[in-house]
C-alpha cells in the first residue's frame, strides 16, 4: 500500500485526520492491472483509488465517475499549490 498522503496538497494522514481513499472510474489499464494482480494472485494499492485529506476528500467524491488522471488534473487546477 501507498503510505496515506493527499495526492492534491501531500498532506500526511494521522489518525485522527477525516478523509480517505477514493476509488475513481477504472480505464482500460486499470482493468487489465486488476485481471493480473488476480491472476498472480497479489495484493496492491490499486493505480485509479488515491487517498485525499478532509479538506480535499469531498470535492474528489463529486470526480468519482472520471478516471483518476482526469480527476486529479481538475482539482489541482481548483486548489492550486501555493
Ligand atoms: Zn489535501
Amino acid at each position: 500500500m501507498k503510505p496515506p498522503l493527499c495526492v492534491i496538497c501531500y498532506k500526511e494522514f494521522l489518525d485522527s485526520d477525516e478523509g480517505g481513499l477514493v476509488y475513481f472510474k477504472k480505464r482500460n489499464s486499470d482493468e487489465r492491472w486488476e485481471k493480473m494482480m488476480s491472476e498472480e494472485d497479489l495484493i496492491g494499492h490499486p493505480p485509479y483509488a488515491d487517498w485525499f485529506c478532509e479538506k480535499h476528500y469531498t470535492a474528489a467524491k463529486e470526480l468519482q465517475n472520471l478516471p483518476l488522471n482526469e480527476a486529479v488534473k481538475i482539482l489541482n487546477e481548483r486548489f492550486p499549490k501555493e
